[in-house]
């Protein structure tokens, strides 16, 4: 039996082959602990890890010190909104997210209001992308953080980095920016858009699951940030714990082979992600989630008129493997947070599709995935 084709790379991605390779080493031949100074065998791993932090900083435009390994984006959202929550406490407790935002995000925030904080959640407009003059009117002297993210997860949709920065920047409120859909897609650069935080995770980009970062700006302002987890005294004190060596040398990997083919994989993703939709529309009552344009090349999401959303995705279960929406929610039926902050009625958020296409699907797959989907859809509408 063959097994679906996957498009469902925002959820995550197989690991590249050269990821791989790069990792086996650090599990046997060179297993020491980077925090062990007294032999060679953690010099060797601490030399490894040096040289992944110093590939991941490059890879934003930052600098090693401000690389702070993480187990995901979970943790490295967790870490920057409750990190500068405790640190600047006595100064404000004001945060600015958005209704859009990953549940790594908005479930911080929510428990931070438990603790005394005040969050407003900006909604977006129909496209998805955020009003940014509503965004300066939400500023408050109390306002201590913004956290908008670069990349949506389900609609692909990219925020205007830079004009968020720069807004942030003027009035002297920390930028955080999750960017675990964003990192080796599309170009990111903690100067030039004026990001004080930033997450990262490695399975989304081909490397593996488990490992990921928080940049925490060092100068120009200097980033304060309570530490989350406590221990060894790992990541100059703000995360404890055991650093792992083949985790955090194949997320370097992986980042380098995704900014070494950027361009050229947009492209391919861009035309196969047209084609897809370009045979999609033969299909009546089908609309297009979020920004046309501004969104990740690889991403399609789409919601159908006149179709129950749970028997579509289980009529297509057999040929291609997707979901309607983030995977950590997909198991609750609920619709969709991001579709319903773009005013998507409750059924047409609950019948959506959201292709992932990725680095190892092919223009056959495309055809194949676009020819079950119409068959699907109209074999249901038959029959509704
Ligand atoms: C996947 C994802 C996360 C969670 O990342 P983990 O590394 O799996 O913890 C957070 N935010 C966004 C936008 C994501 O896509």
């Amino acid at each position: 039996m063959t097994r679906p084709i996957y498009l469902d790379n925002h959820a995550t991605t197989p690991v590249d082959p050269q990821v791989l390779a790069a990792m086996l080493p650090f599990f046997t031949e060179h297993f020491g602990n980077p925090g062990s100074i007294t032999h060679q065998y953690g010099w060797e791993a601490e030399a490894a890890v040096k040289q992944a932090r110093e590939t991941l900083a490059k890879a934003i435009n930052a600098t090693p010190e401000e690389i702070v390994f993480t187990s995901g984006a979970t943790e490295a959202n967790n870490l920057a909104i409750k990190g500068v929550a405790e640190a600047y406490f006595s100064k404000g407790r004001h945060i600015i997210t958005v209704a859009t935002e990953h549940n790594a995000v908005l479930d911080p925030c929510e428990y931070l209001k438990h603790l005394g904080f005040e969050v407003t959640l900006l909604p977006v407009q129909p496209d998805g992308l955020l009003d940014l003059e509503q965004l300066a009117k939400a500023l408050q002297p109390e306002t201590v953080l913004v956290s908008v993210m670069a990349a949506n997860n389900e609609i692909g949709v990219l925020q205007p980095l830079a004009a968020i920065g720069q807004l942030c920047r003027q009035q002297g409120v920390l930028f955080h920016t999750d960017a675990a859909q964003a990192i080796a897609k599309v170009p990111l650069d903690v100067e030039a858009m004026q990001i004080d935080l930033l997450s990262m995770t490695a399975h989304k980009v081909y490397g593996p699951k488990g490992i990921g970062a928080l940049y925490v700006r060092r100068k120009n302002p200097r980033v304060q940030l309570a530490a989350q987890l406590h221990g060894g005294g790992q990541e100059r004190g703000l995360r404890s714990g055991t650093l792992y060596p083949p985790q955090i040398v194949g997320f370097a990997k992986a980042v380098e082979l995704g900014l070494a083919q950027l361009d050229e994989e947009a492209q391919r993703l861009t035309a196969l992600r047209d084609r897809l939709w370009h045979q999609l529309q033969q299909l009546d009552g089908i609309d297009l989630n979020g920004h046309a344009t501004q969104r990740l090349t690889g991403n399609l999401n789409v919601s159908v008129e006149g179709v129950d959303g749970q028997a579509l995705i289980l009529g297509l279960q057999p040929v291609v493997a997707l979901s309607s929406g983030a995977a950590c929610s997909s198991a609750k039926i609920a619709p969709s947070h991001v579709l319903t902050a773009l005013g998507r009625s409750e059924s047409l958020a609950y019948a959506s599709l959201r292709f992932g296409i990725g680095r190892f699907n092919t223009e056959a797959e495309i055809d194949q995935v676009a020819t079950s989907v119409i068959e699907t859809v109209q074999t249901l509408r038959r029959s509704g």
